[in-house]
């Protein structure tokens, strides 16, 4: 099975922003296992910026374009390097593809976009995708990695995109605010309804919150591809999905 993961900044930072390294090493150790089962994975990941204010020792989030770019750049590198060495303990490659919305929007740049990543998979490499932080503007910016994530698992042939995030899946109303929310387990249609679920920003480090996930779902069910929302908190959820056990929220594809 073609799997694209998406792991957001909230599940793979403390609230430092420092790097969570149990939590990285588990993600890693489970993906080899996933690949030496046969699957192909291809990671979407975030956490550049929040990885890059760590090491830069910047005291917030940066607001301004130029620090948050820099940051990007510095965290980008860091990033890899932890994956390329936690991949490594299992003998796996990584491979790096930064992409902006140009990318998938100019049919050419789509084209060598989708031949590289197919490549890499016969290569048995990993391939981790981001968004072009450090160069990207509004008008080129895909915005956020669900839509990033959303947008790759469609125009790779992937059959399921898996969001991990720093929540069970989506609830009936934000769980952070009424503790009464209830699971939502499954989804044929996004709906009004639906949408109206999901109010407003995440996490301070995090960026989309609910609207972005289920933006990203309507992009993978309109191209053929399931999403789950699962709690990315252990990533071992990524074994109960691949045997087909009912985790998170499930996005039916259409
Ligand atoms: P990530 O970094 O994984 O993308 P975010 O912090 O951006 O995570 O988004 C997840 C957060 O969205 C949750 O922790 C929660 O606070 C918030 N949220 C708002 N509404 C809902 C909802 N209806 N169901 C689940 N989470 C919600």
């Amino acid at each position: 099975m073609r799997v694209v993961v998406k792991i957001g900044t909230s599940t793979l930072t403390h609230a430092t922003g420092r790097i969570n390294i149990r939590r990285v090493e588990s993600l890693c150790r489970v993906l080899s296992d996933l690949k030496n089962a046969g699957n192909e994975i291809i990671l979407v990941s975030s956490g550049a910026i929040g990885m890059g204010v760590g090491k830069l020792m910047l005291s917030n989030k940066p607001e301004d374009i130029p620090t948050k770019q820099a940051a990007a750049a510095v965290g980008q590198c860091e990033l890899m390097y932890v994956y390329d060495n936690e991949f490594a303990k299992y003998n796996h490659n990584v491979a790096q593809i930064l992409i902006t919305g140009n990318d998938v929007e100019n049919p050419q740049n789509l084209l060598n976009f989708q031949n590289t990543v197919n490549r890499l998979l016969e290569f048995g490499v990993l391939p981790v995708i981001n968004e072009n932080d450090s160069v990207s503007t509004d008008e080129i910016a895909i915005g956020d990695n669900d839509a990033l994530g959303a947008i790759v698992a469609s125009h790779v042939g992937a059959q399921r995109l898996i969001i991990l995030s720093d929540i069970d899946g989506l609830y009936d109303k934000n769980p952070s605010v009424y503790p009464d929310a209830k699971l939502i387990k499954e989804v044929s249609e996004i709906t009004p309804e639906i949408t109206l679920m999901a109010g407003g920003k995440g996490t301070s480090l995090g960026t989309g919150g609910m609207v972005t996930k289920l933006h990203a779902a309507q992009i993978a069910m309109d191209a053929g591809v399931e999403m789950i929302i699962a709690n990315g908190r252990n990533p071992e959820v990524l074994y109960d999905i691949s045997e087909g056990k009912q985790v998170g929220t499930l996005f039916k594809r259409k």
